[in-house]
């Protein structure tokens, strides 16, 4: 292994964030990388709303509403009650402070500056120095099939709150859209990827969609380790374990192990799960079955670390 191993960490919003927090918080920070999730992006009021990576980048500067694990803290709603007042739809909750966000980035888009350099910038300017990549330049956007018609994620998680059953998951725009050569270069050059416990289909599963990606992680030397999203069956929070069902899978270590076949090489489940681990290991997995569920700052840095030692010992034996 490297003198000074590379890690590369991929994440969606909530969950992504806590893994991303751990890390940034243990002695693997100057290490790190992210790569984030664009497909929940949408357009809301004229401004180009990106949720995943504003998660990502609130969490690691320390300015996230830690009570929601989204948007800012102590952030207000005047914009968006004057806009209601004008008769504009307001079920997507933007703060004032978090507002400034979105009409930067959105200016910065239509200056024709990359998405992935204006994702930095705000990073930079949130005092965030961990680089936070974006699969792609392009426009991918997550739309989800329910009885009710096809939703763009949006609508489905947060004005519909989830509730429709979803039928089918496309990524819309993943066909023709060209990984960056950051998110390329981070998992080629990785000692270790980590896919964090994020939603596997709309937050892993859309990284994975942009073409390119996915292959780059099954050809990468690096050690590919998951964290699993489940505890004992179920998601901490979210519609994973629904949006599972819908399609004919269990919320399971199992469908893990399933869902990134081609590239893992260890899968992190909670004790809770262990029971699947004797199954794991059979496929050939390392399995550390351990507390995931990360409340407080130290059960995330706990944990994060935990999975680092687990896949470096794993690492340096096998080169032995
Ligand atoms: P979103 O984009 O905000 O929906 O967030 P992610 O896709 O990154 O993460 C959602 C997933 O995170 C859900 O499936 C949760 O079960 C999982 N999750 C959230 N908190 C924890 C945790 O503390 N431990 C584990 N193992 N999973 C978690
Ligand atoms: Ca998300």
């Amino acid at each position: 292994m490297a003198d000074f191993p590379k890690i590369t960490l991929l994440a969606g919003g909530v969950g992504g964030a806590k893994a991303a927090l751990g890390l940034a918080l243990s002695q693997w920070r100057d290490h790190l990388s992210v790569i984030g999730n664009i497909a929940d992006d949408e357009e809301f009021h004229g401004l180009w709303v990106s949720p995943d990576i504003d998660t990502l980048t609130y969490t690691l500067s320390g300015r996230i509403n830690r009570q929601q694990g989204w948007g800012l803290n102590g952030d207000t709603s005047q914009v968006l009650n004057g806009l209601k007042t004008l008769g504009c739809d307001s079920w997507m909750f933007l703060g004032d402070q978090d507002f400034a966000t979105h009409i930067y980035r959105t200016e910065q888009r239509r200056k024709g500056i990359r998405p992935s350099a204006i994702a930095q910038d705000i990073a930079w300017k949130n005092q965030v120095d961990i680089p936070i990549l974006l699969p792609t330049d392009d426009v991918v956007q997550t739309r989800v099939s329910t009885a009710q018609g096809t939703l763009s994620f949006q609508e489905y998680f947060v004005r519909e709150q989830c509730r429709p059953d979803v039928t089918a998951i496309e990524f819309h725009g993943a066909e023709s859209a060209a990984a960056t050569p950051e998110a390329l270069a981070a998992i080629a050059g990785s000692d270790l990827i980590i896919i964090a416990p994020s939603n596997p289909l709309v937050s892993i599963g859309a990284i994975m969609s942009v073409t390119g990606i996915r292959e780059a992680l099954a050809a990468s030397p690096a050690y590919c380790m998951a964290i699993s999203p489940f505890i004992g069956g179920k998601t901490v929070k979210g519609p994973a374990d629904r949006m599972l069902a819908g399609l004919g899978m269990q919320p399971s270590a199992a469908t893990i192990a399933d869902l990134y076949q081609d590239f893992l090489d260890a899968l992190v489940i909670d004790q809770q799960d262990a029971h699947a681990a004797a199954d794991l290991r059979q496929r050939g997995l390392d399995v550390l079955a351990t507390n995931t569920l990360m409340t407080s700052d130290e059960e995330k840095r706990h944990l994060m670390d935990t999975c680092v030692s687990f896949a470096f010992s794993h690492i340096a034996e096998a080169s032995a």
